[in-house]
């Protein structure tokens, strides 16, 4: 996409929320392959990049939404630009919403069994004319595979919800896009599933406009500080870039400025 961000070794776009809608539109209404979704946060800001073949896959996907909050502060701190934060799962909603009022099918993939099933339930229940044409739990053998895919095909949806978390869902897309015969969109929606059952609550609206979800989610779940490690490191990261790339500003200024005052001097 043009306009994509570099912050740090990851990509975002620059979207808003309509704006991403209006993507996924696209992307069905184009009607040529499957495109996919992927959300770029600080984590995987250091774990994608380690994983070349992931990196690789990244650069390449069709949209990726500002879903944290670290990564709309570097875009502000490297580019200047102001985003703001599309959380996937808000995104998700949105695509509900619209696939509802447009009679797309949706496949829902991933999620432990009875997660998958209440979630499909509770999307039913608060989309009206919603429909879900498949569902499959995301904890299949990799020789059952090609029988999962024939499932998304044989329900000729056209929105498939990968809930296989970060890098299943991003490698399963590389692997099986092809063989997706309807399916125009996926959307990697990583534990999406587990809040919307409320298995995994979401911060309150007040905590996310403050920037602060992912503090929720850690006092919610101390064990994800192993996770969560990373953000004090992004910021430090950024940081440093920032200063780096001031620093290279006002030496390449200074260079310049003596060039032209050498060039005076010669005339
Ligand atoms: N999951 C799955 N199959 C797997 C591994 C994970 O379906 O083989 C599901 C898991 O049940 C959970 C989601 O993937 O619903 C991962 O959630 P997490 O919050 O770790 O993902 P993230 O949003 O951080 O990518």
């Amino acid at each position: 996409m043009s306009g994509r961000l570099k912050v740090l070794d990851l990509w975002v776009d620059p979207v808003d929320m309509e704006g991403a809608l209006e993507r996924v539109r696209g992307f069905v209404e184009a009607g040529d392959g499957a495109h996919c979704v992927f959300a770029v946060n600080p984590e995987k800001n250091f774990s994608v990049p380690k994983d070349p073949e992931l990196h690789r896959i990244f650069r390449e996907a069709d949209l990726l939404i500002p879903d944290g909050i670290g990564v709309v502060l570097g875009a502000r701190i490297l580019h200047g630009a102001k985003l703001k934060r599309v959380p996937g799962v808000e995104l998700m909603a949105n695509v509900c919403r619209l696939s509802a009022e447009r009679g797309w099918g949706i496949f829902v993939f991933g999620a432990q069994e009875e997660v998958n099933r209440d979630a499909v339930a509770e999307l039913e229940r608060r989309y009206a004319g919603l429909r879900i044409v498949g569902r499959q739990d995301g904890y299949v053998q990799d020789d059952e595979m090609p029988d999962v895919v024939h499932r998304i095909n044989s329900s000729g949806a056209q929105v498939l919800f990968l809930a296989l978390g970060s890098p299943k869902q991003e490698k399963w897309y590389t692997t099986y896009r092809d063989q997706l015969s309807t399916v125009r969109v996926v959307q990697g929606i990583g534990g999406s599933l587990d809040t919307i059952t409320g298995a995994v609550k979401r911060a309150p609206a007040m905590w996310c406009r403050l920037g602060l979800e992912w503090l929720y989610r850690l006092l919610a779940e101390p064990t994800r500080v192993k996770r969560q490690k990373v953000l004090p490191l992004f910021v430090l990261r950024l940081a440093f870039e920032k200063a780096k790339r001031t620093l290279g500003a006002g030496t390449r200024q200074s260079t310049e400025e003596l060039q032209k005052t050498g060039a005076n001097k010669k005339k």
